[in-house]
């Protein structure tokens, strides 16, 4: 029996070549909240693929190819300013497809989404050239110069955690530096990134510029798309082992890539450290958007003198966490992605506990009532009692989870914190200018704060170590990135 006019699912279609198409099949996009369907989502084949591929082809050959840097930077502005403007809406997508709280949503996600466009623009409009004079011994000179051409056809492929957000982290720069883009987003968040084509046609992005296609990784899109000889070059956040597979497929044609990968960050708290504020910022750190942060500490060590004021503060903060629906004001924590999310987390939950753990606070499924209970809510949790040889220590939960870890001396909290394979973020927390600036400078990772976490600079180089990605995006960097560089040189 097909569906009446009234309970038809909400289509969420591919957009190629500046229209909204249909996939080969659909898959069903479900609620966190409460599970519930959100819609169903256009799954892109092989051939939905190509056809975006060449569109990108084609608009990188037209006029987008041709248009000078100032004009691409108000286009960006103007991107800016639909999203401020269309905020509610941005919202209410992100909001619907990751339940987490409106007030998250709009004042990071979307406010962040606005801002990567404003902050791109900036940059490209001050890229300078490189010249210089290069002179011969025999008197004879030249004058050498690089201009900066875009990379082509970039593959833009996403994770689900902060959708919108990570996204336009890498779209501004890939579009201001003059490329033209294949996105595939999460299969868990289609929504915003679908709105967001929408809202860059509004802003007089031509057609075939950015293409999005939606389904899954491996035969399905994201494969489809990696694999494809048209691409140029592959932007990439998520998991470690999918960043592997992606260099795998991109091998054969050596293209370049660019991935912000998995984490499994340290944060250090020394005895001489306000404790009040290190034991808030802890929580944030550990608890934001439900511990789906690539950025979450996920393992803490604190100096043996004020260990037990440490957990004892940051299990009342745990405590203290609103788990509800995304419009109630005093809501802090969403759910989980997805019930196979969940299932993930709950297997650490029971690991933990299996290699010796003490649960100081939470530890599994939360009652809500309220028609909550079928989403994908987990209660945030701590354990004490584990060391660095624990799996559970060692390895990514994305969720809202840390171990707490005593240590005694500094080189043994560096030790420790840099004691891991990944590489991507690391906290100090201390009163001692001078150790603050020594302890972060020993980090082995791509961003360490010292008594902050996530205050970021659109600027700075953003990206990880080891197993936490291949190089850096931010302001310059990104645009090195996005762009290829010729020399030419002149005899004069
Ligand atoms: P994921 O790797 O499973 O998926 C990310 C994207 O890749 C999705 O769009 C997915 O469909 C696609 N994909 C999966 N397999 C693919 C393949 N073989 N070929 C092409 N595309 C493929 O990651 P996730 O579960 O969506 O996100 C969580 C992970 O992302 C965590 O590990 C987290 O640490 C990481 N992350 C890192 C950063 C960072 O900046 N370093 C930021 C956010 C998230």
């Amino acid at each position: 029996m097909s569906p009446s006019a009234s309970t038809q699912p909400r289509q969420i279609r591919n957009f190629i070549g500046g229209e909204f198409v249909d996939g080969v099949r659909t898959f069903d996009k479900f609620n966190p909240i409460d599970g519930s369907l959100i819609g169903e989502v256009h799954e892109a084949g092989p051939e939905e693929v190509a056809r975006a591929v060449a569109a990108a082809r084609a608009a990188l050959e037209g006029p987008w190819g041709r248009m000078s840097v100032g004009e691409r930077a108000q286009i960006m502005r103007r991107i800016a300013d639909t999203i401020d403007r269309r905020s509610a809406e941005l919202v209410a997508a992100e909001v619907g497809d990751t339940g987490k709280p409106e007030a998250l949503a709009r004042d990071l996600d979307v406010a962040r989404a606005a801002a990567n466009f404003r902050s791109f623009a900036d940059t490209v409009s001050a890229a300078g050239l490189d010249s210089y004079l290069t002179e011969l011994p025999d008197g004879r000179s030249a004058l050498n110069y690089a201009i900066r051409k875009p990379l082509g056809v970039v593959a833009v492929i996403v994770p689900w955690n902060l959708p919108l957000l990570l996204l336009t982290w890498k779209l501004a720069p890939a579009l201001a530096s003059g490329n033209t883009v294949v996105v595939k987003p999460s299969e868990e968040t289609p929504s915003s990134a679908t709105l967001l084509a929408e809202i860059l046609s509004e802003a007089g992005v031509p057609p075939g510029v950015v293409n999005v296609v939606h389904g899954f990784g491996e035969g399905s899109a994201g494969g489809y798309l990696t694999a494809h000889p048209g691409i140029d070059g592959v932007t990439f956040t998520g998991e470690s082992s999918t960043g592997s597979a992606i260099m795998r497929a991109v091998a054969p044609r050596v293209r370049p890539v660019s991935f912000e990968l998995g984490g499994k960050n340290a944060a250090v708290v020394f005895a001489d450290a306000n404790l009040d504020a290190a034991i808030a910022g802890l929580a944030r750190s550990t608890f934001l958007n439900t511990g789906q942060v690539c950025l979450c500490t996920e393992r803490i060590y604190v100096e043996r003198a004020v260990f037990d004021d440490v957990a004892a503060g940051l299990a009342e903060h745990a405590g203290r966490l609103r788990l509800g629906r995304p419009g109630d004001p005093a809501t802090t924590t969403g759910p989980l992605i997805s019930q196979a999310h969940r299932e993930k987390v709950l297997s650490y939950f029971e690991l933990a506990r299996a290699e010796g753990a003490t649960v100081l606070a939470g530890g599994g499924i939360p009652t809500l009532g309220d028609g909550l209970d079928s989403g994908s809510w987990i209660q945030p949790t701590l354990w004490t009692g584990l060391d660095n040889s624990h799996r559970a220590v060692r390895e990514e939960v994305f969720g809202p989870v840390a171990a707490l870890i005593p240590f005694d001396t500094e080189d043994e909290a560096i030790a420790l914190a840099n004691d891991t394979e990944y590489g991507l973020a690391a906290v100090t927390w201390t009163s001692d200018l001078a150790r603050g600036h020594r302890v972060a400078q020993r980090m082995r990772v791509g961003m360490s704060w010292v008594n902050t976490w996530y205050l970021r600079d659109l600027r700075s180089p953003f990206g990880g170590t080891g197993l936490s990605g291949i190089g850096r995006e931010g302001g310059q960097h990104s645009i090195e990135f996005y762009t290829e560089p010729t020399n030419v040189c002149v005899q004069l």
